[in-house]
């Protein structure tokens, strides 16, 4: 057996999954030598074939009615990927893109971002085709309560615990735990992302973005630089881009875009705190970056990479949202790139971005301080006593912190930290331990 067998079995198993299937390559060479430095043989190649399978996979049909009193029908899934740390774990994202392929990739790199964060999280990801831009907040709160009528029965704090991604912020938590706790007479907090008023964690909203820079400031330091005065270019103007933006301009970073689906905002100054405010508040009114007016930015139509010249790129909106093009773009000028969306560099980019010698940090590694902190509000909601932000951020940063170290004891090469393999293989190594442990 070897990696290569593996990938070849799965490819025509799953030829409908190229997004998974994208994932499943990238760990597979990430864990290729180590393997063979083991000197595993067919017991450990098997076992890695069964890693790459889902547990369980859930699919249901979600039933609702829209404010004109029509019937709309959309499809519901949770994929159960992996239990061995510790309960499903990973978020619900709302989406007309949600399909089975985008879900399996996603649960697979929820399995070993969980892992990074030493934490007793399995690993899970759910959702929806449900679309909910243009929807008022009646269709919302429809939807979801709609959507958790069903998925109720496969949760548990100690079973499966949701949180949000694309399309699920701290409004559709709200409405979906409403839900559970109406319907299982409990408060048990079997989903993370909640309010802090009936125990939700603070900072938790703030988390994903904030480890971000945590780590690409870790990356940073080990690279002998400092994220001050560096030009940023972000990605994306949802939860991971805004809070990215936000601590990066506090740590003295120029901030020059912000993206939606349409096109990107440019401030060649950088943008203030007070100036993302504002664009936050036009994305909530449910309108487009192209309705913002602000002096000395504008917006153009179509995508970032080829056009904006930075020191430090973020893309923070959604998988393989950066081509091999715009990465041989890209490392004209970067100097650091961090993925904050899950995988947005298609492989190939990934490859130029690499081969160039710049500083990358995947997504598994560096966007892990969201469900690092849902795992915080998991243990403080199971002790009944809510932590200060202070305690919440000095945890957040530590686990960044150690996740870098991770990365840079099993990213080392010759010449410089290879973070992707670094974050494969420390994530790998915990699954597959308790795997063989559990004598799975
Ligand atoms: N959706 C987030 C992620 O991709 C958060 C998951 C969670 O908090 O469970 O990691």
């Amino acid at each position: 057996m070897s990696t290569t067998k593996i990938f070849e079995r799965l490819s025509s198993t799953y030829q409908y999954e190229p997004t998974f299937l994208q994932a499943a390559k990238e760990l597979l060479a990430s864990v290729d030598t180590y393997l063979q430095s083991i000197s595993a043989g067919d017991f450990e190649y098997r076992l890695l074939e069964r890693l790459l399978v889902p547990e369980r996979i859930i699919t249901f049909r979600v039933d609702w009615v829209d404010d004109a009193g029509v019937m709309q029908t959309n499809v519901g899934y949770r994929v159960q990927f992996n239990s061995a740390l510790g309960p499903y774990k990973g978020g619900l994202r709302f989406d007309p893109s949600v399909n089975l392929d985008v879900l399996k990739f996603l649960g697979f790199e929820q399995m070993f971002k969980n892992a990074l964060t030493g934490l007793p999280l399995g690993a899970g990801k759910g959702g929806s085709d449900f679309n909910p831009k243009g929807k008022s907040d009646n269709e919302i709160r429809s939807f979801c309560r709609a959507f958790m009528l069903e998925l109720y029965r496969h949760i548990g704090i100690d079973r499966d615990v949701p949180a949000g991604d694309i399309g699920v912020g701290g409004r559709e938590i709200g409405y979906l735990y409403g839900m559970y706790k109406q319907i299982t007479n409990s408060n048990e907090g079997t989903l993370t992302g909640k309010d802090p008023l009936f125990g939700g964690s603070l900072g938790r909203t703030e988390a994903t973005g904030h480890g971000i820079v945590y780590f690409a400031e870790a990356v940073a330091a080990h690279h002998g630089f400092t994220l001050a005065g560096m030009t940023a270019a972000v990605s994306g103007s949802g939860n991971v881009a805004e809070f990215t933006a936000r601590k990066l301009i506090e740590l003295g970073a120029i901030v020059v875009t912000l993206s939606d689906r349409g096109g990107y905002m440019y401030k060649e100054t950088g943008f203030s705190e007070d100036e993302i405010s504002e664009i936050m508040n036009v994305k909530k009114s449910g309108q487009n970056l192209d309705a913002v007016t602000l002096p000395h930015v504008t917006y153009k139509a179509g995508s970032l990479w080829q056009v904006v010249t930075a020191d430090m790129y973020f893309p923070c909106a959604t998988q393989n949202e950066v081509s091999g093009d715009d990465a041989r773009a890209m490392v004209k000028s970067a100097k650091l790139i961090v993925e904050g969306a899950n995988m947005p560099l298609t492989l190939e980019a990934a490859l130029v971005v690499r081969e160039a010698g710049i500083p990358f940090a995947p997504g598994k590694a560096a966007n892990a301080g969201g469900v690092a902190v849902s795992g915080l509000e998991m243990t403080q909601h199971a002790s009944h006593y809510p932590w200060s932000r202070e305690r919440v951020d000095s945890e957040l940063r530590d686990i960044m912190k150690n996740i870098h170290q991770l990365c840079v004891e099993n990213g080392q090469t010759n010449k410089e930290i290879d973070y992707v393999k670094g974050a494969n293989l420390a994530g790998f190594k915990r699954v597959f331990e308790a795997m063989k442990k559990l004598g799975w």
